[in-house]
C-alpha cells in the first residue's frame, strides 16, 4: 500500500501514525526509486568501458544491452516517452520544443505516483535544464543547467539531508562528447566521458548507500539512456540512434539479461532515383482531381529520400505554396535541424508535426498516413514517428498538381538538395503493416491497397525530361531545371520492427516503476510499456502488434507445424489478452502472452521446442470473448 506507508512523513501523519501502529497498517515496506538517465550512451561504447558501477548494477539486475528507443531519437521526445509510458504518437512530442505535447492525457510517471499518494516526494536533478523548465515532471524539488557536477551535488545532498521516494538524475556529458566528437565506439573521447560518467553514478550510489535506512528502503535503481548516436548526431531512425541499455536493478530484482527480437529488416533500395542539386532542379507533376482529397478523403503518401544537407530548409514535396503555412494543402518540409516535417493546413487551421533527423546521406523511406477525421501519422523507415490530431483540418485542395524540391508554385526561396525514388500516392490510409511489407518492394498488383494507388513515379526512367506515372492515371511528371542527375542507389537500409514484445523498450520504465510502488497498469491510462521484472514467457519467441481488424479471431500456420508456427489473432478492443497452450489432456502447456494490447491484429511465434508431437489447444481469453483452436506439431 502506497498511501498509508507515507502517513508517517507528514506531520499531520505522526498522530495518524501512533493512532494506527497497533493494526499494523504499515506492513508493506516502502518501496523508492532511482532514475539515472545516462543520455546518448551506446550500449557498445559502454561496453568497452571499464564503467564499473553500471556494471556492477546490470550484474545485480535484470539487464539488456539490446533495449529500444524509438524516433525521433531526440531528448525531449525520448524521455517524454520513458516517463509517461508512451509513445510520441500519444504523448505527443516529436522534437526539443515540446509543441503538441499531450501530457494532461498521458501524465508524467512522478505525477502518477503523487496522484496516488499526495505525500509522495521525489526530486528532478537533469544537465538538460528544458527537462525541467518544459516537461510537467511532477517532482517536488528540481534543478537543471548543463552541469553533471551540480545535478550530482544535488541529488547526493537530498539522498543525504532529505527523505526523497524517487529521484531522477540525467548525466549528459556523453552527449556533449558524441556531439564533439563522434557517437562511436572506437571514439576514446567519447569512451573517457562515458568513465566519467560512471564515476558519477558511482557517487550517487554511495550516497543511496549510506542512507541510514537503505537496507529497509526497497530502492529500485533504473539505469538507462534516452537514445544512442551515429556520428556527432542523433534524432534519426538508424540501429546506431534507436539502440539503448536497460538496467533495473536493487530491491530483489533476479539477475536475468531480457533477450531481444529486433525483427531486423536489411534491404536495398529500389536501384534508381534522381537527384535534384539545391540550385533550380525540381519535378513538377501536374494538378489532376486525383489529387484532390477535399475535406475528407484519406491519402497517404510515400517516398525515398537521401539528402546530406542540413542546414537552411526546403520543400521536400508538397502541394501547397508555403509562402504562409495557413495556406491551404501539405508539404513535406526539410527543417534547419536536418529532420523533416509535416505541414498541413486548410487557408484558416494548421497543423506542423516534426520527423526524425534525415540528412545522414542514407536512404530513407518517409510515409505520412492522412486520417481525415482522426489523425495524421508519420512514418521513417518503417517506425511510426509521430501522430497528430487533423480532425480540424478542412478542405486542403490546390490548383498545383504535386512538386518534388519545390512548393506548388515554384517559388519558394531555396531549390531542394535531396535525392528522391518510389513517390507513391494513394486515396486511402494504409495500414502501418502495409508500408512496413511494402516498404523495399515496388508496388505491383498484389498491393492490398492496389486499386487505390492515385500517382506512382518510380523515377526510373534513367534519361529525358519526363517522369512516368506507373498509376493507372499515367500523369507523367516533368524535370525543371534540367541538369538533373539520374542515381542508382545501391544502398542497404537496416532498418527494425518495432513491436516485439520480447525486446526491452524506454516506454518500459513508466510500467516497470509503477508496478515496483504496487499501482497496477490500468487499461484506460492506455500505456504501451510492459512490466521488465514480472517474467516474460519464453515460449513466444515473439509478438507484434499489427493493423486493425473489428472481430476477434484466432489462426495459425503453418498447421501442422514443424518447429515454429506463426499465431494470428484480432482484438476487436483493447483489454487483457491472455493466450495458452493445453494438450489433449486439458494440462497446460504454457502461457504464450498475458498482457494490455490494444485494438487490432497481433502476431506471435509459437515454438513447440522441446513439446513431443501431437495435437494441442491453443485458447484465446479476453474480457468479453473466448476462442480455441487445435494445433498440430509433428516432428
Ligand atoms: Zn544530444
Amino acid at each position: 500500500m502506497l498511501v498509508l506507508s507515507r502517513l508517517a512523513r507528514t506531520p499531520f501523519g505522526i498522530l495518524l501514525w501512533f493512532g494506527l501502529f497497533l493494526q499494523s497498517v504499515d506492513a508493506s515496506p516502502h518501496k523508492k526509486l532511482l532514475v539515472l538517465g545516462i543520455d546518448g550512451c551506446r550500449p557498445d561504447a559502454l561496453l568497452k568501458c571499464r564503467a564499473p558501477n553500471l556494471r556492477a548494477l546490470a550484474e545485480n539486475g535484470t539487464y539488456t544491452w539490446y533495449a529500444l528507443s524509438r524516433p525521433p531519437t531526440k531528448s525531449g521526445p525520448c524521455y517524454s516517452s520513458i516517463f509517461t509510458g508512451v509513445w510520441n504518437d500519444k504523448h505527443g512530442v516529436t522534437d526539443n520544443s515540446f509543441i503538441n505535447q499531450r501530457f494532461d492525457r498521458y501524465p508524467m510517471l512522478f505525477s502518477r505516483l503523487k496522484d496516488a499518494d499526495p505525500a509522495f516526494y521525489s526530486g528532478w536533478f537533469v544537465y538538460w535544464p528544458n527537462l525541467y523548465t518544459d516537461m510537467p515532471h511532477g517532482a517536488d524539488v528540481s534543478s537543471g543547467g548543463w552541469s553533471d557536477k551540480a545535478t550530482q551535488d544535488w541529488a547526493v545532498d537530498l539522498l543525504k539531508n532529505g527523505n526523497p521516494d524517487a529521484l531522477f538524475v540525467q548525466l549528459g556529458a556523453i552527449d556533449a562528447a558524441g556531439h564533439d566528437s563522434g557517437f562511436d565506439p572506437d571514439n576514446s573521447e567519447y569512451l573517457d566521458a562515458i568513465e566519467e560518467v560512471d564515476g558519477r553514478v558511482g557517487t550517487v550510489m554511495s550516497a543511496l548507500k549510506a542512507r541510514p535506512g537503505f537496507a529497509d528502503e526497497g530502492w529500485m535503481i533504473i539505469a538507462l539512456s534516452d537514445h544512442g548516436g551515429f556520428s556527432t548526431h542523433h534524432g534519426g531512425s538508424t540501429v546506431e540512434e534507436m539502440r539503448t541499455f536497460f538496467i533495473v536493478s536493487g530491491d530483489g530484482v533476479p539477475h536475468r539479461e531480457i533477450g531481444h527480437d529486433w525483427v531486423q529488416k536489411t534491404c536495398i533500395v529500389p536501384p534508381y532515383g534522381i537527384r535534384l542539386d539545391g540550385k533550380d532542379d525540381c519535378i513538377r507533376i501536374p494538378d489532376a482531381s486525383q489529387y484532390h482529397f477535399g475535406s475528407d478523403q484519406d491519402f497517404t503518401v510515400e517516398f525515398f529520400m537521401r539528402t546530406s544537407e542540413s542546414s537552411g530548409r526546403f520543400v521536400i514535396s508538397g502541394n501547397k505554396d508555403m509562402s504562409d503555412g495557413k495556406n491551404p494543402g501539405f508539404a513535406f518540409v526539410r527543417t534547419s535541424e536536418g529532420t523533416w516535417m509535416l505541414n498541413l493546413a486548410d487557408g484558416t487551421n494548421e497543423k506542423e508535426i516534426s520527423g526524425p533527423y534525415v540528412a545522414d546521406d542514407r536512404w530513407h523511406h518517409i510515409a505520412v498516413v492522412f486520417k481525415r477525421q482522426g489523425t495524421l501519422s508519420l512514418f521513417q523507415d518503417g517506425i511510426r514517428t509521430g501522430a497528430l490530431d487533423i480532425s480540424d483540418i478542412g478542405n486542403i485542395d490546390t490548383p498545383y498538381g504535386i512538386t518534388v524540391g519545390q512548393d506548388g508554385p515554384e517559388e519558394y526561396p531555396y531549390f531542394a538538395s535531396e535525392s528522391v525514388s518510389e513517390l507513391r500516392v494513394w486515396k486511402t490510409a494504409i495500414a502501418d503493416s502495409v508500408i512496413w511489407a511494402w516498404l523495399f518492394t515496388p508496388v505491383t498488383d498484389s498491393h492490398p491497397n492496389c486499386a487505390d494507388l492515385v500517382g506512382y513515379w518510380k523515377m526510373n526512367d534513367g534519361s529525358g525530361g519526363i517522369l512516368r506515372d506507373y498509376s493507372a492515371y499515367a500523369n507523367h511528371g516533368i524535370l525543371v531545371g534540367g541538369d538533373t542527375v539520374w542515381v542508382a542507389p545501391d544502398e542497404r537500409v537496416e532498418t527494425l520492427r518495432f513491436d516485439s514484445c520480447r525486446t526491452a523498450k524506454t516506454v518500459d520504465l513508466a510500467v516497470t516503476a509503477l508496478a515496483h510502488f504496487g499501482l497496477e497498469n490500468e487499461p484506460n491510462w492506455d500505456l504501451d510499456g510492459k512490466n521488465l521484472v514480472s517474467g516474460q514467457n519464453p515460449a513466444a519467441v515473439h509478438y507484434s502488434r499489427l493493423s486493425s481488424d473489428p472481430s476477434l479471431s484466432l489462426k495459425n500456420f503453418p498447421n501442422p507445424f514443424n518447429g515454429q508456427t506463426l499465431i494470428c489473432f484480432s482484438m476487436p478492443a483493447q483489454g487483457r489478452a491472455t493466450m495458452e497452450i493445453f494438450d489433449v489432456l486439458g494440462r497446460r502447456i504454457a502461457c504464450l502472452l498475458d498482457q494490455l494490447l490494444p485494438a487490432g491484429d497481433h502476431q506471435l511465434v509459437f515454438s513447440g521446442e522441446g513439446l513431443s508431437s501431437g495435437v494441442y489447444i491453443l485458447n484465446l481469453s479476453t474480457p468479453t470473448a473466448r476462442l480455441s483452436t487445435k494445433i498440430l506439431l509433428m516432428k
